[in-house]
């Protein structure tokens, strides 16, 4: 039987930049892809599954509520048009074509960022309408506030490192001010590794992406005050409906929460211990040096920091990441910085054979050009 890269002519990957959407972001342990089979191989009653699963997964987190969905964004949707309809039949039949006085979500203006699509857009699919507070390099409580009016329907708090983190107000200072003007708090924490933070902290909805840290299938997950999540979960017959999530998805989510809160993670050192060959060879080199970096934003995560002296190697550092991507291999770095001539590597989903086979293609590359 031929692979699915030969059946379908797909290109191989090799993954060193992370979870990434674009490339798939997580391959699941088997336990979880036994539980998405199981979802696949049997009838259940939906609301029972949906309910059931959910306290399951409120019991291991500690929290009063959750509800599986199709996926962060999916959430973010929901999750303002559950603000919006709380318990209101009509709302919910006639969402989008109802005047909704008070549908603005308060959003730090730091936050409204393109994690892959706009917060904005799926404020717009609740019925939200964003209205920023601060400014695009501060948002302190007082300007969080200063935004909220009679209009406001909730304060919408992104917690990731697509924001900007200088000058922005905690989630902490983020539940006082909900509190005061009570309004309630959503937290979209999509990348977050931590799943009981934010719900502790205060905020009435927490979001989290079911395929990054928690490595589940293509999924989200909401926690939450129980009314809140009441509410999310009615949109299964509004919104929700163009986002379904199915069996196999709410089975494999919860199994793998249930793997997430138990399994060992793999550690900064033991990152550091795999990469520590490959920052080797790529050291050797010409005009290549390689460091352990480690997470900006304080997470256990070591990295390869790849520097190129482009002087030496003659090719730009763009160029590069290009020509890495056009081989037999796609391979795929962090590029963020790649303008600087930096890039890095994130070795999380790959083994140590991968990580020969990318120091190996940097120096094919690198040769290439030299003989040019
Ligand atoms: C990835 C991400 C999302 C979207 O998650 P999906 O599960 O892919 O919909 C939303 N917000 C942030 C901050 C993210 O990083």
């Amino acid at each position: 039987m031929p692979s699915i890269y030969e059946k379908y002519q797909l290109k191989q990957v090799i993954n060193t930049s992370g979870r990434m959407t674009a490339l798939g972001v997580s391959t699941p342990r088997p336990e979880v892809v036994e539980a998405v089979m199981n979802g696949m191989n049997h009838y259940f009653e939906m609301k029972d599954l949906v309910n059931k699963t959910g306290e399951y997964i409120a019991r291991l987190l500690d929290v009063e509520g959750a509800t599986v969905v199709s996926c962060a964004s999916a959430g973010i949707a929901q999750s303002v048009a559950a603000v919006l309809v709380k318990d209101s039949d009509w709302l919910l039949e006639n969402l989008h074509s109802t005047v909704i006085e008070n549908n603005e979500i308060v959003l730090p203006r730091g936050h409204n960022v393109n994690f892959g699509a706009p917060v904005g857009t799926m404020v717009a699919l609740g019925g939200g309408k964003v209205v920023e507070a601060g400014y695009a390099n501060e948002c302190s409580a007082d300007q969080l506030a200063a935004a909220i009016s009679p209009r406001t329907a909730a304060i919408l708090y992104i917690k990731s490192h697509h924001c900007v983190q200088k000058s922005m107000l905690s989630v902490e200072q983020a539940v006082v001010v909900a509190r005061k003007h009570n309004v309630p708090l959503i937290v979209d924490a999509a990348a977050e590794e931590d799943l009981q933070c934010y719900y502790r902290s205060g905020a009435d909805l927490v979001i989290y992406s079911g395929a990054k840290a928690i490595e589940g299938p293509t999924s989200g997950l909401v926690v939450g005050k129980t009314q809140y999540v009441e509410w999310v979960k009615r949109q299964t017959a509004g919104i929700g409906r163009a986002m379904k999530v199915g069996k196999e998805g709410i089975l494999g989510l919860t199994c793998a929460i249930e793997h997430y809160l138990t399994a060992e993670k793999e550690s900064g050192a033991q990152m550091v211990e795999k990469m520590t060959p490959f920052i080797a060879a790529l050291n050797a080199i010409d005009g290549v040096s390689a460091r352990v970096v480690w997470d900006s934003a304080g997470r256990d995560i070591a990295r390869s920091e790849i520097k190129f002296n482009e002087a030496v190697t003659g090719i730009a550092t763009g160029e590069l990441v290009n020509a890495l991507k056009q081989g037999e291999y796609a391979i795929y770095f962090r590029g963020y910085k790649a303008n600087e001539g930096i890039i890095e590597a994130d070795v999380r989903s790959v083994n140590a054979q991968q990580l020969d086979i990318v120091a190996r293609r940097i120096a094919d590359v690198l040769n290439k050009e030299k003989n040019a």
